[in-house]
């Protein structure tokens, strides 16, 4: 996977989408009579700045909320068809594991637009840090969000001493650092969870500091309120 990202670094990032785009996918589309789902979004995603891929992300998901989806539209054979020797992700995205919280359809986006990471309660772990550093070095993703959402059962009970089966009380210890900053209130918790998270991300991770540092990322965390399928910055 390294060595075929790098493979294109070499050959050149739009040269490479033009071929891609060029080739056999947009030659049977065509002949198909298909019109592309959308080939200018696959080459205006990978020259994104940090903000335009942050307000790509929140105008997707101001397009969810409203119920106007656009990328319900694309073919997916043909997303599928583009990207199956390459992923050319704008976004990162750590979030919880939940099953309320379906993130491509939040931010109104399609095969190979995002990098989703997913652990219970939107905890910072050593693997995920690990990921998100293969999106953000690799990859090249331009915006990273880390989103914690209304009602996390994560959070949730990580602020009850419940006696709990298995290994769940792990992500625990990970979350209290918020739920001492939440004075007992959830939704204050899983704000905190959040902020803390993206910073934890930051901190831990060199590779995340030093692309931000260097203007080519934006982190941020937000809340997606369940009720409104509205992601809010924090
Ligand atoms: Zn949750």
């Amino acid at each position: 996977m390294i060595h075929r990202a790098s493979s294109h670094s070499g050959m050149g990032r739009r040269q490479f989408l033009q071929t891609v785009l060029s080739g056999a996918a947009l030659g049977a589309a065509t002949q198909a009579g298909i019109e592309l789902a959308s080939p200018r979004t696959l080459h205006a995603q990978t020259g994104l700045s940090p903000d335009e891929a942050l307000h790509e992300l929140l105008a997707g998901n101001q397009r969810f909320a409203a119920d106007r989806l656009t990328s319900i539209t694309h073919d997916l054979n043909i997303m599928k068809e583009r990207t199956v020797n390459k992923q050319e992700p704008f976004a990162a995205v750590l979030t919880c594991a939940d099953s309320r919280i379906p993130v491509e359809l939040v931010f109104d986006q399609t095969i190979g637009h995002l990098f989703v990471t997913r652990v219970a309660g939107n905890v910072v772990t050593p693997e995920i840090v690990a990921s998100l550093e293969f999106g953000v070095a690799v990859l090249g993703i331009k915006t990273l969000l880390v989103i914690g959402h209304s009602n996390c059962g994560a959070v949730k009970a990580a602020m009850t001493t419940d006696t709990v089966p298995g290994q769940i009380s792990v992500l625990y210890q990970r979350i209290y650092p918020a739920i001492e900053k939440s004075g007992g209130n959830l939704d204050k918790a899983i704000q905190a969870n959040a902020k803390i998270q993206a910073e934890l991300l930051r901190a831990s991770s060199t590779v995340i500091r030093e692309t931000t540092k260097a203007g080519k990322l934006r982190v941020e965390s937000a809340v997606y309120d369940l009720a409104t399928g509205k992601v809010s910055l924090i």
